[in-house]
């Protein structure tokens, strides 16, 4: 799917980040806010968009996997002002070849003041908080 700039403009933005242990709890929060979700432009990177688009149905821009520089590609877009938030699973228990990548996005979402939510709970409160 192809983000048109009237999307952009109408629509808020959610970027989708989950590692590979926590996919399983991204497609259970994502079924669990669908109906907030239609009213949101959804991207993500590609496995979790994946997942998540064959979950609820509704379109995912996907981005790289995160290993091969998705979440570089989310960050870029927070620096261009496209991500209102983001939901980041990331898994604290297992080692990652993309360390370094997580720290520069959650560096980025920090310098940008963007929304970012790193656990379930804080999905939650984040997407009930947004009005859309
Ligand atoms: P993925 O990337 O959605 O392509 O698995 C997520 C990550 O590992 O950062």
């Amino acid at each position: 799917m192809i983000l048109v700039y009237d999307d952009l403009m109408s629509k808020k933005n959610i970027a989708l980040i989950a590692h590979d242990n926590l996919k399983p709890a991204m497609v259970e929060w994502a079924k669990r806010n669908i109906k907030k979700l239609t009213k949101l432009n959804i991207c993500a990177t590609g496995t979790t968009g994946m997942h998540v688009e064959e979950a609820i149905h509704l379109p995912v821009l996907k981005f790289k996997s995160g290993p091969l520089g998705g979440d570089m590609q989310i960050g870029a877009k927070i620096v261009e002002g496209a991500i209102d938030m983001v939901i980041f699973l990331w898994d604290p228990l297992s080692p990652h070849s993309h360390d370094v990548d997580v720290k520069a996005l959650l560096r980025i979402a920090a310098v940008y003041n963007t929304p970012i939510a790193c656990n379930q709970a804080t999905a939650d409160l984040l997407i009930s908080s947004f009005e859309v």
